[in-house]
């Protein structure tokens, strides 16, 4: 009787420590891998109890610049305050009423402490909250300050990013709120249905690429062995299966290269040069270039862009498909990634805003590396893209980017977007360098006319100023 005691006490014991073991292996497992990812969801509870005893870090540009603190009055009530108001509305977000942008993304970080061991002490002592690590983000204050105001009465969206490392250098969607008083203008602002302010159009706006897209188009063309020379005319229309298509406010452009249609954002011979595209090889093109899945980096709320082009599409459906219309959409952060991946022999970075974490005495505690996703093109194919966009500037439609402090390579596009044809967005995508410099840019403004005639003016006073 004694010695079945002693054998189930041991059964007993023994899986007491078992299922403590697996507890403890669950524990590290969460500790390692689980925890950040856990803690940074929004509607977790665990955040609440680590503002209670960190005072949130803040949010720095580049060169320190700070775009969101945490304010306490005399009462200990805190307030998170925004000194640039709307300029990084979406790009460093709020935290009220759910969270967005870099106050989303680097929500973990700013909630803990990497205080001296003496200053947390001392603050545990006085039950005083310690200072939570700043989050120094990639974004360039002087270059956002200006894209900012030459954006000024458009809606939209413009992104500018380095092409070699992915840093997010401006961040600007339009129309934007006031982080300051995003809660107590919530209700506006939440259920605004026509021009979805919450909407980060950068990187969730779906919009027609217009002539952008010929930079695929051209590069299927050339693909499939096109050249650059054959001759082609324009008479200003082209109609094929009974659908008509024009250049921009019906201009001939007479006899020009395949280079010269691009250089003119000619629709004629993009539409005749479309019927003559294997589509299977076209659609393959657009997934190796990321439509239609997920871009890669750690940025929330990003969208896909879409193309779909089916074998058995009509005449008209692949001249518009081939003009950037049809039912092409794509995000301005796609496109300001496909014009890195160009400018840097085909390699796409990850795009990423968030630099490093340091502490309240401005020592790093973690520093992010900019990663690259790989080829979407190979060099041979980016170097070509690269001379037709340099074209665009030296012979076409973006000569105003000219400069002798920058070399700039770009395409415009003036895409339709009503039934009508009246109203366009204006496009530009495109890139500059110089000796120690690079950027690249994608500019959207709703409405606002053409890409030549405005998106190009406002990349003009963002290439100034970031060459200055
Ligand atoms: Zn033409």
């Amino acid at each position: 009787m004694k010695k079945n005691n002693n054998k189930e006490f041991t059964v007993i014991t023994f899986g007491f420590l078992f299922l403590f073991l697996i507890l403890l292996l669950y524990f590290i497992y969460f500790m390692i891998f689980q925890s950040e990812e856990f803690i940074n969801n929004p509607y977790n509870a665990r955040i609440s109890a680590m503002s209670d005893s960190v005072k949130r870090g803040d949010i720095l540009s580049a060169d320190g610049t700070v775009l969101a603190t945490t304010e306490t009055d005399e009462e200990g009530n805190e307030k998170r305050v925004y000194p640039y108001d709307n300029m990084y509305a979406h790009a460093v977000g709020f935290n009220t009423n759910g969270k967005i942008g870099v106050e989303l993304d680097g929500n973990f970080q700013m909630l803990r402490s990497h205080a001296s061991v003496l200053i947390r002490l001392i603050n545990d002592f006085q039950d005083h909250k310690n200072p939570g690590d700043r989050v120094r983000t990639t974004l360039d204050a002087s270059l956002q300050e200006r894209a900012y105001r030459a954006m000024e009465g458009y809606n939209g969206a413009i992104i500018a990013m380095e092409p070699s490392t992915g840093k997010i250098l401006a961040m600007i969607s339009k129309p934007d709120f006031d982080p300051n008083t995003v809660a107590s203008e919530w209700d506006a602002i939440s259920t605004d249905e026509t021009s979805s302010v919450l909407l980060n159009r950068t990187t969730q706006g779906l919009y027609p690429p217009g002539s952008t897209f010929k930079i695929l188009t051209a590069l299927e063309y050339l693909n499939e062995g096109g050249e650059d020379a054959d001759p082609f005319a324009c008479d200003g229309s082209f109609t094929s299966d009974g659908f008509e298509i024009h250049c921009y406010k019906n201009k001939a452009h007479g006899e020009e290269t395949f280079k010269d249609a691009f250089a003119n954002s000619c629709n004629v011979v993009f539409a005749r040069t479309g019927l003559s595209l294997n589509l299977a090889s076209f659609q393959n093109l657009s997934e190796q270039m990321m439509f239609n899945q997920a871009l890669p980096g750690e940025l929330s709320n990003t969208k896909s862009s879409q193309f779909s082009l089916p074998l058995d599409a009509s005449d008209a459906l692949i001249m518009q498909t081939s003009i950037g219309q049809g039912d092409t959409l794509v995000t301005p952060l796609h496109m300001a990634l496909i014009a890195s991946a160009i400018s840097h022999e085909g390699v796409m970075p990850e795009p990423y805003m968030m630099d490093s974490v340091e502490n309240n005495e401005g020592k790093i505690v973690k520093q992010y590396q900019p990663k690259e996703y790989g080829n979407i093109l190979s060099t041979v194919q980016a170097d070509h893209m690269k001379e037709y966009m340099r074209y665009v500037v030296t012979n076409g439609t973006a000569e105003a980017l000219q400069s002798d402090r920058y070399t700039a390579y770009g395409k415009t596009g003036t895409a339709e977007y009503k039934a009508d044809k009246k109203d366009t967005h204006a496009w530009f995508v495109g890139f500059a360098e110089s000796d120690d410099k690079e950027i690249a840019m994608a500019i959207v403004l709703e409405g606002a006319g053409s890409g030549s005639g405005v998106a190009v003016p406002v990349a003009k006073a963002m290439l100034e100023e970031y060459f200055d």
